[in-house]
């Protein structure tokens, strides 16, 4: 067995102005996959198959395995990252989601304010999350493929790819821009809801 490239849960074109076809295929196609082609590489190498990616990713944290960290880690970031996006409805937060952003930042558009300057604001590659901290929700960054799956006070909830490579295509150098119109038109909020078990590892997950 070995890792699998997830299919994208929408056509290439579904995410409209907000991000291209050209986009998904550059950063789906080919960056995602090659994160999967070279941790199966070096999962061969390594002996180490017939784990989940989690759990993969989880032992190469735990032998400081930078190399096989960084390549597993970031199968699952992009494959949560394509979960957290749908075609632009004019989705929102609804529901106890949206109680608990009001909660814990006054309302959605601060929320959305707060990822955005995350995002902005991260020097670097990296990923903006907003995730689960026992029962509050928090805003925060990891830098380069790092991510929640090796944190257990991290229960991810959305996240936004901010490497060069998430952007450069369709917004060029401007990752406020891009930050804002993917936050405020493409997130999936259902699948941000129904992260609020405190599941979203295994959403991402697979076998190997
Ligand atoms: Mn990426």
């Amino acid at each position: 067995m070995a890792y699998t490239l997830p299919d994208l849960p929408y056509a290439k074109d579904a995410l409209g102005e907000y991000m291209s076809a050209e986009t998904l295929t550059y950063h789906h196609d080919k960056h995602h996959n090659a994160y999967v082609v070279k941790t199966n590489e070096l999962v061969e190498q390594k002996g180490l198959g017939g784990r989940s990616l989690s759990d993969l990713i989880r032992h190469a944290n735990s032998k400081g395995d930078k190399g096989l960290y960084n390549q597993s880690a970031q199968i699952w970031n992009h494959s949560f990252f394509w979960l957290c996006l749908a075609p632009p409805e004019g989705q929102k937060p609804t529901g106890r989601l949206a109680e608990m952003i009001d909660a814990d930042f006054g309302s959605t558009d601060n929320l959305l304010a707060e990822l955005k300057k995350e995002a902005v604001g991260h020097f670097a590659s990296g990923w903006a999350w907003l995730v689960l901290d026992g029962d509050k929700l928090k805003v925060t960054s990891l830098h380069d493929a790092d991510t929640p799956v090796a944190y257990d006070e991290m229960k991810p909830l959305l996240t936004l790819d901010v490497w060069e490579h998430a952007y450069y295509i369709d917004y060029r150098n401007a990752r406020p821009d891009f930050a804002e119109k993917v936050l405020g038109n493409i997130v999936n909020w259902d699948f941000v809801a129904q992260n609020l078990d405190g599941n979203g590892v295994s959403r991402a997950d697979q076998d190997g």
